[in-house]
């Protein structure tokens, strides 16, 4: 919190509850799912202070931006290094448990800055109802 007002950024009721949102739905959700999320109890919320509020968190590294899907990045709370897996029958997205993979900082000349990786399969779910 005090990151954000150190650099002059001030908290609004509907900034916080973004981040408030997120901190409580780890399932990776949308700029969409929090809109819709926070409606009921913020009816004045728009779509704009949404998107402008993550942007917001993303600069400040509050938040993680997923970019998993083209038409719609998500958000994670959890800002750590860590795996994905996006199931391919129900569209949700994972945190799966093992190390990220690693590559050296420098290969074949380049410099290399980030590595974006996540795993496609099917989830525990859909496996299970895939059993049944
Ligand atoms: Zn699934
Ligand atoms: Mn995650």
């Amino acid at each position: 919190m005090s990151l954000l007002a150190e650099r002059g950024v001030r908290w609004t009721v509907q900034r916080y509850a973004v981040l408030e949102y997120l901190c409580e739905h780890r399932d990776h959700p949308t700029a969409e799912d929090i809109y819709r999320g926070l409606k009921e109890r913020l009816p004045a919320i728009s779509r704009a202070t949404v998107y402008n509020t993550l942007e917001l968190l993303k600069e400040h590294g509050l938040v993680k931006e997923l970019v998993i899907e083209k038409e719609r990045a998500r958000y994670d709370f959890d800002t750590s290094e860590h795996v994905h897996l996006k199931c391919r029958v129900c569209g949700r997205v994972y945190d799966l448990g093992v190390p990220p993979p690693s590559v050296s900082a420098e290969a074949e000349g380049h410099r290399v800055e980030e590595l974006v990786c996540y795993a496609v399969g099917v989830c525990r779910g859909c496996r299970e109802e895939e059993g049944a």
